[in-house]
């Protein structure tokens, strides 16, 4: 037997059925068909409310990457206070829901209709390369409109005991540090509307001190780049990395603790920071703990004396819980049966999906209570990489809806 995760706090909580945003697994799944992916709104607002009790006066942000599906973006945008693009596709969605003065636009390899798409639009753009930089000069010269443009820092330091590092070595993302102070002044200097930093160190920590070390690294770095180019930066956003606990042995991040030394650190900022905004983006830890996977049992085998469930669902929708989205070592999701969330577990089973393929399992010998053909089968913290970082058409099988409660 494998352990599982724990189930996010809102779920936790044992109804004799699993219930999402107010009706039961059963009733989405009679309503949408399975495999359906439900967004519970009240969870995502309870994390939003969480992060304003815990920084106050700091803007939010949320990545739209994280996850795309519509409706969510749009109860999202209503929730925060600017909405960050890494495509024209995500910059598209984000128009529909947030003035342009609102979204930012990251991301390595900008083509140049990208680049004309946010300079017309009138977003900002993260640059991530002096190239960058001067593509989106001479688009904006072109245009007649005066750029809206952020430098994107490559830190010197990584956020520690992150999932996945983006600072601290030779990367595709950002402006080297040392660099950085010239490329602004050449933006001020051509005209552009310089609107600050952005420095993204990493992703998925659970350590609330690693979050606070790599924020106040942020705060003294932005100052002494700031100083350095002579420019005093409209907004420095912080980048993000908050993590959700998707396995045994995580423990929640200890945001109220974040929030409380970047406060700190905020006070004692330098001169040249006195007017500047400062801003977290995030996209998991707003959104995957209101996403429940519910998909049906098709088959129920036994082989070499294990039990495999065979759902309708599997890893072209849900490839994170497969482990093979940025994980090493396949670990269990948290996984229920959702018509016996009361029941303690019977036997030790492995959920596998409908994929011709041994990477499809969504749950490795994990002990449920007894599901036959027909039950709905809920995998937790579905809320963000989910369906838009899964590849769909893999065999064929239709794609899974989508619905926000
Ligand atoms: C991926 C990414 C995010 C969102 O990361 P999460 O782990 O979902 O919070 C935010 N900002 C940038 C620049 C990213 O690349």
């Amino acid at each position: 037997m494998k352990p599982i995760g724990p189930l996010p706090p809102e779920f936790a909580g044992r109804s004799g059925e699993l219930v999402v945003a107010g009706r039961t697994a059963g009733e989405w799944v009679a309503e949408h068909g399975s495999p359906v992916f439900v967004y519970d709104r009240s969870v995502a607002a309870a994390r939003v409310g969480r992060f304003r009790a815990a920084f106050p006066g700091v803007d939010l942000h949320y990545a739209i990457k994280a996850n795309p599906f519509a409706p969510l973006v749009e109860a999202m945008a209503g929730m925060v206070d600017g909405l960050d693009v890494a495509s024209a596709g995500e910059l598209r969605l984000a128009l529909a829901h947030k003035p342009a003065d609102a979204i930012s636009f990251a991301g390595p390899g900008k083509r140049d209709a990208e680049l004309e798409a946010a300079v017309a639009a009138g977003v900002t753009v993260n640059l991530e390369s002096e190239n960058e930089a001067e593509r989106a000069l001479a688009i904006a010269e072109r245009l007649g409109d005066t750029p809206r443009l952020a430098v994107r820092v490559n830190p010197s330091f990584e956020l520690r005991g992150s999932g996945m590092r983006m600072g601290g070595r030779p990367s595709p993302f950002g402006v080297d540090t040392e660099r950085v102070p010239a490329l602004v002044r050449r933006i001020v200097a051509a005209g552009a509307d310089w609107r600050g930093f952005h420095v993204y160190a990493g992703s998925q920590t659970l350590d609330a001190q690693a979050v606070a070390d790599t924020q106040a690294a942020t705060v003294a770095l932005a100052a002494r780049l700031a100083e350095e180019a002579g420019a005093e930066p409209p907004l420095v956003n912080l980048g993000g990395g908050f993590g959700v606990p998707y396995f045994a042995g995580d423990a929640a991040l200890d945001v109220e603790r974040v929030g409380a030394a970047l406060v700190e650190a905020l006070r004692a900022r330098p001169g040249v920071l006195a007017r500047s905004r400062f801003a977290i983006e995030l996209g998991r830890w707003l959104v995957a703990e209101c996403g429940v996977y519910l998909t049906r049992v098709v088959d129920r085998k036994e082989s070499g004396g294990e039990t495999f469930l065979v759902v309708d669902g599997g890893l072209h929708h849900q490839l994170a819980a497969s482990g093979n989205f940025g994980t090493v070592v396949r670990r269990n999701y948290p996984i229920a049966v959702a018509g016996r969330m009361e029941t303690e577990p019977e036997e030790v089973v492995s959920v596998v999906g409908c994929l011709c393929t041994p990477l499809d399992r969504l749950g490795d010998r994990v002990a449920l209570p007894r599901a036959d053909v027909g039950d709905v089968i809920a995998l937790f913290l579905a809320g963000a990489y989910g369906a838009s970082a899964s590849p769909a058409s893999f065999l064929g099988h239709p794609p899974a809806a989508e619905v926000l409660g």
